[in-house]
């Protein structure tokens, strides 16, 4: 079992407990649930299935009233429309400030449970139960919480930090293969930011098996990688963009071919690859620097090569990116593995990225 404490600018602290297994110790954690007289379960269809009935069960055992909302799994749900509806149950369920809100899923349920958690009367509790890899490792640490808009992802959100985050890496055995892969490039960018080791680490598992068996370690690695990182800039005035290593690029993949073609983390892989092939060819990153994550991401299944993009159309999607600061873009370089840094690059020079 690991812990580890957040702590935010206004005093707040909570725990982020990864623990194999603590998915059926729920009702001993009577300290955090007795706290509320109702707790409601936002959770996904597909979630639901596998784990609900069990959590309620042991939510109610450790003392709350327990309701829950189960939402149509993918992207789609995170909406305005979902989000009016999700509203609409906790005024039928009669769920006042004393209550709180159990996000029980993969980074969908967390952002868009989070965001009502944040919103309805101005803000009640959040407890972040995360399912999927990703979840686990990123969207459930730092209190970003948001909902898309048919402009473009995240548009409208909060930063409403949880009461605690319950991690069981146990979820992941029946999450499918490639929504596994997609966490391994965010975990694969926590070793290329901050932890040589880390990264190492996930060069040498020859087998799947030992790599799963080693997952409580490696999630708290990334949790805890996190937690520095938003514990120094909680709202994402600096420090922060290193997280962002290969999503600048990312993103426009993700965006050019409309979120079909590439997942999060495929896309995310060839930021990484594309942004250290220009940083090592400008000398600001050392010349193993790409061979490494060339081999790492290879290794995993994740593609490298950017692909075929007209520049306008780039140019395009990289123009109305709210990354943008006073004609600038802060971009995330490694010097090395394990070391990042943050790079300035005026508006007219971002395209060269692409080349
Ligand atoms: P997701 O929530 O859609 O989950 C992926 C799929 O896995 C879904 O079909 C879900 O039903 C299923 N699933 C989840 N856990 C499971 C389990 N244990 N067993 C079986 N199936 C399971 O997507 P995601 O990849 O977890 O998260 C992506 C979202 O996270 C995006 O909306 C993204 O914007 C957001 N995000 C937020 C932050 C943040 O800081 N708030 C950071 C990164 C990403
Ligand atoms: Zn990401």
């Amino acid at each position: 079992m690991k812990e580890l404490i957040c702590k935010t600018e206004n005093m707040h602290q909570y725990p982020i407990i990864i623990e194999k297994g603590i998915k059926g110790r729920l009702a001993q954690m009577k300290a955090l649930f007795s706290q509320y007289h109702k707790v409601v379960i936002i959770t996904d269809k597909n979630v639901a299935k596998e784990y609900l009935s069990d959590v309620e069960r042991q939510v109610r055992q450790a003392g709350p009233k327990v309701y829950s909302i189960v939402i149509p799994p993918g992207e789609a749900s995170k909406c305005l429309s979902q989000t009016a509806e999700i509203y609409d149950e906790l005024v039928k369920c009669n769920i006042t400030r004393s209550d709180a809100i159990l996000t029980l899923g993969g980074g969908v349920v967390g952002d868009l449970g989070g965001f009502c958690a944040a919103t309805y009367l101005r803000g009640i509790d959040l407890i972040q139960v995360p399912t999927s890899l990703l979840a686990q490792v990123d969207s459930s640490v730092g209190g970003k919480v948001g909902i898309d808009l048919d402009y473009g992802k995240n548009l409208v959100g909060a930063f409403h930090q949880p009461k605690a985050v319950i991690i069981d890496p146990l979820f992941l055995e029946t999450l499918e293969d490639h929504y596994m892969i997609d966490g391994m490039a965010e975990v694969i960018k926590y070793g290329c930011i901050s932890s040589a080791p880390l990264f190492v680490k996930l060069m040498g598992y020859a087998y799947y098996e030992d790599l799963v068996e080693d997952m409580e370690e490696i999630i708290a690695k990334c949790c805890q990688i996190k937690r520095d990182v938003v514990q120094t800039d909680e709202h994402e005035q600096g420090l922060r963009r290193i997280l962002n290593f290969g999503h600048t690029i990312g993103h426009v993949v993700e965006s050019y071919f409309k979120f079909k073609k590439y997942s999060h983390g495929e896309a995310v892989a060839i930021g990484m690859a594309q942004i250290t092939k220009k940083t090592v060819a400008e000398g600001i990153s050392q010349k193993d620097t790409y061979t490494n994550i060339i081999e790492i991401l290879e290794n995993y299944g994740l593609p490298t090569e950017l692909p075929k993009m007209p520049l306008d159309k780039v140019q395009e999607i990289l123009f109305t990116d709210k990354k943008f600061e006073n004609d600038s873009l802060y971009i995330c370089a490694l010097e090395k593995i394990g070391k990042a840094q943050i790079v300035k690059i005026q508006k007219p020079q971002a395209i060269e990225l692409f080349r």
